[in-house]
């Protein structure tokens, strides 16, 4: 059995980037009812005693879907901090830091042209789906777009940062101005978590 995962901030900490309305329906609506549709999906299914991430890798049809959406979602909620908390660096704007800091400058120039080029690709992704920065396993950086439920693991990476391009994710906030929504996103990145999980 999975559960629904604990925010690690107050429904409204990520005012106004995401409203506490968003983040009512997104976490407490749509990621429970994934958490529901796989619990009731395992029995029998071949994959009841598997981890979370190896399900992913194995899964197919709607176990794969629903599994898909739990660990990104995961992910991608627990990326995020309140908008203008100060970093370990002690910058109010949210900064990468530390060695993936470096990595990103090494490989894209410049913060601000990695951040352009995550931006395009979440802003181009038609329908539903995630942007992802990942890491493969010489710790290269890549940026995916993974449609639906997609996670980068199926490809052997390693899932960093993910920004949500479902409109259930900024619907009520931005309406159609997707990439409106994706440029606020920067603001409540906890870098900090990121770096985490790069070096994990
Ligand atoms: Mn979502």
């Amino acid at each position: 059995m999975f559960t629904l995962i604990s925010l690690p901030y107050a429904p409204d900490a990520l005012e106004p980037v995401i409203s506490a309305q968003t983040l009512g329906f997104h976490h407490g609506k749509h990621l429970q009812g994934y958490v529901n549709n796989l619990n009731a999906a395992l029995p029998g299914s071949g994959f009841e005693d598997l981890e979370l991430e190896e399900i992913v890798r194995k899964a197919s049809g709607g176990i794969f879907n629903n599994a898909g959406q739990i660990l990104n979602h995961n992910l991608y909620f627990t990326q995020f901090r309140a908008p203008g908390q100060a970093g370990g660096d002690g910058k109010a704007d949210a900064a990468p830091v530390g060695t993936l800091a470096a990595q990103i400058t090494k490989q894209f120039g410049s913060f601000e042209a990695f951040q352009a080029e995550f931006a395009a690709k979440g802003a181009g992704l038609f329908g539903s789906g995630w942007v992802w920065l990942s890491a493969d396993d010489k710790g290269e950086l890549v940026i995916t777009q993974e449609p639906g439920a997609g996670n980068p693991v199926t490809k052997g990476l390693r899932p960093l940062l993910t920004f949500d391009v479902w409109e259930h994710a900024y619907y009520l906030d931005y309406q159609n101005r997707r990439p409106d929504h994706l440029k606020a996103l920067w603001s409540i990145v906890n870098w900090e978590e990121i770096e985490r999980r790069y070096t994990r």
